[in-house]
């Protein structure tokens, strides 16, 4: 392995630069990964703009896979060629939360991408912990795992029961998972709500049973299919206005799981009382706890398709270019940056 690497390395909020940068120095229980396969996703697009909880300067890239080229020598079960999948979150386990099972709050908690350098380079350092072997996924499907795995938790936290009708607000990369799943979980039926047409008629052929513009006509669609409501609905697009008025499409006794990531000065306005008539739940969803594995199984076995999401591939210098893109809210689905070489 070289001594250096090419990296997108974000200085401060706005300045981002593609130039070479020491190849990361290993501890004893990590392992060096060459990234093969690195999805771009709103969170970093947030870093981008200094909104979300990063340490600067950093290289961002959370979702990504690879090849492993070095392993420390604590690090056992894995050799030198295995291809895997990396989980960023970094957790203690020994903390009050991790004690408790609740890792993605854990004290010391650490993210490979957001608080250490991640995967918009040509080499990541990933602890033992974070590190799960692929078999059959292309590099481009296992880049699917981080967020697929955070989409599983956000479905455990809402705990649908069978037969349950679902909203979701979104049809991105994170919504059209969050269909896909909650289908193979027994909803009875779902809608997805975008302003997009484009991303509709993928969120149709994934499997919505109503694919809705959202066009201003969008609330008396949502009223004639579900007069009393949705027992579930979902916001996958991180805007506050949605996620306001996303709490009137909520049936009673039925829940709101907020999972886009909304910026964090914003606030909504709720009302208390209708919260206590109609028995409403606000579900909140952080990242992932202990759900990476189960993300693994789901791709492997076919049961989420990724390969429609991906809407671009680009090279690491293209970078910067996408992030603008997407702060636009110009970007085609998933933009994954990908080993050319
Ligand atoms: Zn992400
Ligand atoms: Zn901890």
């Amino acid at each position: 392995v070289a001594k250096s690497m090419l990296a997108a390395v974000i200085d401060r909020p706005h300045q981002i630069a593609v130039r070479e940068v020491p190849i990361p120095e290993l501890q004893p229980d990590e392992a060096l990964v060459r990234v093969e396969a690195a999805g771009v996703c709103g969170t970093d697009v947030h870093i981008f703009d200094g909104g979300f909880l990063a340490s600067y300067p950093i290289i961002a890239g959370h979702e990504f896979a690879g090849t492993i080229v070095a392993l420390g020598p604590e690090v056992t079960g894995y050799q030198v060629g295995d291809r895997v999948a990396c989980e960023p979150s970094i957790s203690c386990d020994h903390c009050y939360f991790c004690r408790r099972n609740l890792h993605n709050h854990c004290e010391n908690w650490q993210s490979l991408g957001v608080t250490r350098p991640g995967a918009f380079a040509e080499y990541v350092a990933v602890p033992r912990q974070c590190l799960y072997r692929i078999e059959r996924l292309s590099f481009a499907e296992a880049a699917f795992v981080e967020p697929l795995a955070c989409v599983v938790f956000g479905q455990e936290r809402a705990r649908l029961q069978l037969g349950d009708n679902v909203l979701i607000f979104g049809a991105g990369a994170i919504g059209l998972q969050h269909l896909q799943l909650i289908r193979r979980a027994g909803a009875a039926q779902v809608a997805v709500v975008d302003k997009r047409s484009d991303r509709l008629e993928l969120a149709s052929t994934l499997g919505a049973d109503w694919a809705i513009v959202a066009d201003g006509t969008e609330s008396q669609k949502l009223r004639d299919i579900a007069p009393r409501g949705f027992k579930l609905v979902i916001d996958a697009t991180g805007v506050s206005a949605v996620v306001e008025q996303a709490v009137q499409y909520v049936m009673n006794s039925g829940k709101l799981l907020v999972f886009g990531v909304c910026p964090q000065a914003e606030r909504i306005s709720v009302s208390p009382f209708e919260i206590y008539r109609r028995d409403l739940q606000i579900v909140g969803s952080f990242a992932i706890r202990r759900t990476f594995s189960q993300a693994v199984s789901l791709l492997e076995a076919g049961a989420i398709e990724v390969k429609p999401l991906i809407g671009q591939t680009i090279t690491l210098s293209e970078l910067p270019e996408a992030l603008a893109l997407m702060a636009r809210g110009q970007a085609p689905m998933k933009i994954q940056v990908c080993n050319q070489g």
